[in-house]
């Protein structure tokens, strides 16, 4: 089983929620807690261990926010 690495490129993220959308786990949710530099809730992964890296949240993201690194174990 492949386990997927996530990481965001917080600052340029929009808050357009599609990549929440894109999670066929849904792992994705924004942070409401934070505000990034643009000032939207950035999104971010709940559960990183559940993660496949199928990569559908980087593919679906118009600002090229999310890169997948996937593992294969
Ligand atoms: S790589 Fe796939 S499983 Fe992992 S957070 Fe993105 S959409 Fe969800
Ligand atoms: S799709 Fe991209 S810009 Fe939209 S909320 Fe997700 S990371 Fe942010």
């Amino acid at each position: 089983m492949a386990k997927g690495k996530v990481v965001f490129d917080e600052n340029q993220c929009k808050g357009c929620g599609l990549c929440v959308t894109a999670c066929p786990f849904k792992l994705i949710e924004m942070d409401e807690k934070r505000i990034n530099s643009k000032g939207y809730h950035p999104a971010h992964v709940t559960d990183l261990e559940k993660c496949t890296g199928c990569a559908n949240c980087a593919i679906i993201c118009p600002d090229v926010v999310i890169t997948v690194y996937r593992i294969d174990k």
